[in-house]
């Protein structure tokens, strides 16, 4: 059987990144596909483990040279994007490849690999709750929480182009739905 790989999208603060790292702790044999980003290490980020950080120059200079399978500037001069190279890494090893990827960063990875990959877009039971954990994360100071919120909409149009949408009203049952989604999908 082939490696499959899983794209997880998500506006900010839909519970995705809760989603993925119990969906790492499952038994399905996963590598998880580090990106790389432009944006400064929060605190207790770790290079190659959580991102790959470059400087913008670094960044752009694998664009150049065509190193990535997808990229975008999501915040001016903060640059997000999927080298090739970790699709390569994590099918050498036999495992299925787990994308933590924006909105549109996922819908690019879906139409490369088609049927090879499943595409679940992670949504907040509303706008309200989605605000709430923002706030609560209290990772984004408030010019960075606004910009995020403004974004949400947008993103949010693009949640029908998705494989399947799963509502984050509760986190059991939400990885519950996805384990089984993700199950399915590999075995097909
Ligand atoms: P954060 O700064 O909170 O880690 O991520 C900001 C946004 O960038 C999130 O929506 C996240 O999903 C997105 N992102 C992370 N990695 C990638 C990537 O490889 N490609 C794209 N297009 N977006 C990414």
């Amino acid at each position: 059987m082939q490696a499959k790989l899983i794209i997880f999208s998500a506006p900010s603060g839909s519970g995705k990144t809760s989603i993925v790292r119990e969906i790492l702790k499952s038994d399905i044999p996963f590598g998880f596909s580090i990106s790389a980003t432009s944006r400064p290490p929060r605190k207790g980020e770790k290079h190659a483990k959580d991102y790959y950080f470059l400087s913008v120059d670094e960044f752009k200079k694998n664009i150049e040279e065509g190193n990535f399978l997808e990229w975008e500037e999501v915040y001016p001069n903060q640059y997000y994007g999927t080298l090739r190279s970790e699709v390569d890494r994590i099918r050498a090893m036999g495992r299925n490849v787990l994308f933590d990827v924006d909105v549109e960063g996922g819908l690019n990875i879906k139409y490369q690999y088609g049927k090879e990959a499943l595409a679940l877009f992670i949504m907040a039971p509303s706008i309200q709750e989605l605000t709430k954990r923002l706030k609560n994360r209290g990772t984004e100071d408030s010019e960075s929480l606004q910009k995020r919120l403004n974004k949400v909409e947008h993103e949010l149009t693009f949640a029908p182009k998705f494989d399947q949408i799963i509502v984050n009203d509760d986190l059991q049952r939400a990885v519950n739905e996805t384990l089984k989604s993700i199950r399915k999908f590999i075995v097909e």
